[in-house]
């Protein structure tokens, strides 16, 4: 935890004062001078202290640069970038085979993902992936936080991208605090309206996306562009066009705050020694505007590196003011950071009065001790332990596994039958499943009874009297095996059986052991 200082904010006004002699009339603290005459909303400060629900206070989120912004900027490009267009990227698999690269494939029961490929019986792929995915995600919040939620999980990019097309068209943080209370106006309607629309585009167009990963990407865009496309397309098009708009255009924070488990769980999950994004309080109080800070040095008192503009509040996407400690709004994106970097460097003290640190080292620092980073400790090095093991076994498996499977059910009863002339008889179920693309002629074969008739009903054979058992392409076949021997057997005899099946070309396909029983 990162505990925020204690004093109350001296206010943006006192602030400006203090600081206009210093700044240039465009510098970041200088915004403040001209915001803070504006009215402002009140912001849910510390949401600990707020009641279970309270009524949105719209946030007016402020342009800010530095390390973060640029980070979040170039993960944003990607991420979107890999959602919109991913299903455009061509694979070639073959003929009879679809040559997108990430598909879904309804109709022909099967995911595609470049060279992978999962039939629906291979659902434990599923399960892996979601537990590397859970891995990774406690991965990221041990070693810092909420790195998911600050840069990664899609309602914090898309939110930020409709909060970047909002700047573009209602202005920045002032601009917009301004046009919010003044009349409607023509101007204003249209500025609105433009904002909406612009908004719409974007949902809908993550909606469309999302179906292209369910057919064939350039085939389905000119069947939704001539109206031609099957109706659930235009439903599931329309479906996510609102959620997108409702949840990165209206409701924002508070799915983080409200809607989202997260962060409970991540609270739940995290150390002391977990990176979090704090305000160093050590270092900022007492805070003090300059001018102030300037009488207290003269006095001989203290004064903090914290000049109280608000700057790191203002640019904050849930409204939260990180000084007053850890809170659940905070997504921990940094640019609250990047924010009171800029004031340091324009007043020339040092960055990082918010940083990425531990409460721990705050605590160290206040006491003259020494501070500790413990990226590798205990419960990383099992998370990753965790995301490797189970993903060499899953790359393991995609690599040894094969495009037939052969399953051996023994007759429960009678376990065997005895012949007129002695000859004893056992039956078997044998599935065999082809996964290719076209039917397969597998060639059956039993091993370990020398000398044994093996019979299957409805099946062909070769030049070698071996059955041949034709499989449809994607689909399941039960043959009825039997095996029967007229050599002489132990008394309660119960010998392993190999069952095989050769594919086309002489290998083994697949393997299965089962057993021959005597009386
Ligand atoms: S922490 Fe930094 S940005 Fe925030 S009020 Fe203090 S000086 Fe300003
Ligand atoms: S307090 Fe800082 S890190 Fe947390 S959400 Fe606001 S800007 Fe991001």
């Amino acid at each position: 935890m990162c505990p925020g200082g204690s004093s109350a904010s001296a206010g943006a006004i006192t602030t400006a004062t203090a600081m206009r002699p210093e700044q240039s009339p465009s510098d970041t603290a200088a915004d403040a001078i001209t915001t803070a005459n504006i009215a402002e909303p009140d912001f849910p400060d510390h949401f600990d202290d707020e009641p279970l629900y309270a009524a949105r206070k719209k946030i007016y989120p402020q342009h800010v640069s530095g390390t973060f912004r640029r980070l979040k900027w170039a993960l944003l490009v990607i991420t979107l970038g890999i959602y919109y267009f991913l299903p455009f990227i061509r694979w070639d698999r073959g003929p009879n085979a679809p040559n997108q690269a990430v598909l879904i494939d309804f109709p022909g029961r099967r995911f595609y993902f470049f060279f992978i490929e999962i039939w629906p019986q291979e659902v434990y792929y599923l399960t892996g992936l979601l537990i590397v995915a859970a891995m990774a995600l406690f991965l990221m919040n041990a070693v810092a936080g909420r790195l998911w939620c600050g840069y990664l999980c899609p309602q914090t990019v898309w939110t930020d991208l409709f909060i970047t097309v909002e700047r573009w068209i209602e202005g920045d943080r002032r601009e917009h605090l301004l046009r919010d209370q003044q009349p409607w106006s023509v101007e204003r309607v249209a500025r609105t309206a433009s904002k909406h629309f612009c908004w719409l585009m974007i949902a809908w167009w993550t909606g469309g996306a999302w179906i292209l990963y369910f057919g064939d990407a350039p085939t389905l865009v000119k069947e939704l562009a001539t109206f031609k496309a099957p109706p659930v397309a235009y439903g599931f098009i329309g479906l996510l066009t609102f959620t997108t708009y409702a949840l990165a255009g209206w409701m924002r924070e508070q799915v983080c705050v409200y809607m989202c488990p997260w962060p409970r769980i991540q609270a739940a999950l995290t150390d002391e020694y977990a990176l979090n994004v704090c305000y160093r309080h050590d270092r900022g109080e007492p805070r003090a505007s300059l001018k102030k800070a300037a009488t207290l040095h003269e006095h001989g008192l203290p004064a903090g590196d914290c000049i109280d503009c608000r700057q790191c509040v203002y640019v904050c996407p849930t409204g939260v003011d990180i000084r007053n400690g850890p809170n659940l709004g905070c997504i921990q994106c940094g640019l609250c950071i990047d924010a009171c970097d800029a004031v340091m460097a324009k007043i020339g003290r040092a960055p990082r009065l918010i940083a990425y640190d531990t409460d721990l080292n705050i605590r160290a620092r206040q006491h003259g001790g020494q501070t500790s980073y413990r990226i590798v400790r205990t419960r990383t090095a099992l998370y990753a332990a965790i995301i490797a093991v189970v993903g060499s076994v899953m790359a393991y498996a995609l690599a040894t596994r094969h495009a037939q499977a052969l399953t051996v059910i023994h007759d429960r009863n009678p376990l065997f039958v005895r012949l007129s002339d002695g000859a004893i008889r056992n039956g078997y179920a044998v599935h065999i499943a082809n996964k290719h693309r076209d039917t397969q002629n597998f060639v059956l074969q039993i091993t370990g009874l020398a000398g044994a008739d093996v019979e299957t009903i409805g099946s062909d054979r070769n030049s070698e009297g071996e059955p041949i058992i034709a499989v449809g392409p994607d689909q399941t076949r039960q043959v009825r095996v039997i095996v029967t021997t007229r050599q002489p057997l132990e008394p309660d005899a119960s010998i392993p059986l190999t069952f095989s099946i050769m594919t086309a070309n002489g290998q083994i396909g697949a393997v299965a052991t089962d057993r021959f029983v005597g009386p």
